[in-house]
């Protein structure tokens, strides 16, 4: 389970950066970064989901006040929504906005 955390500021040019920062996807769990990500279906709640989301955003210090739950709600759905548009099995990278499927 992962999360897109970081981007670097050039936020004009975002979608075609390529740096270090925009090429990441952070583990949810072990908050360490990877290059790719394949998309799963994975047993858990929807609950147990958004729970690993509020955690993780609670060891960034992104969530300090009673709207923590709301922000990680809406962190897992636009990381759902993404995966979403890609079959399960999918390797994916990532080039600053943009989810890829990696070239095989
Ligand atoms: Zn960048």
């Amino acid at each position: 389970m992962v999360t897109i955390a970081t981007m670097c500021d050039r936020i004009d040019e975002l979608a075609d950066c390529n740096c270090t920062l925009c090429s990441f996807f952070t583990g949810l769990e072990c908050d360490r970064a990877t290059t790719t990500v394949e998309v799963a279906q994975l047993p858990i709640t929807w609950n147990d989901y958004v729970t690993q989301h509020h955690l993780r955003l609670r060891r960034a210090g992104a969530l300090t006040d009673s709207d923590s739950w709301s922000i990680a709600t809406q962190v897992a759905e636009v990381i759902t929504s993404i995966a979403s548009d890609f079959p399960v099995g999918v390797v994916l990278q990532r080039q600053g906005s943009a989810i890829l499927r990696r070239p095989e």
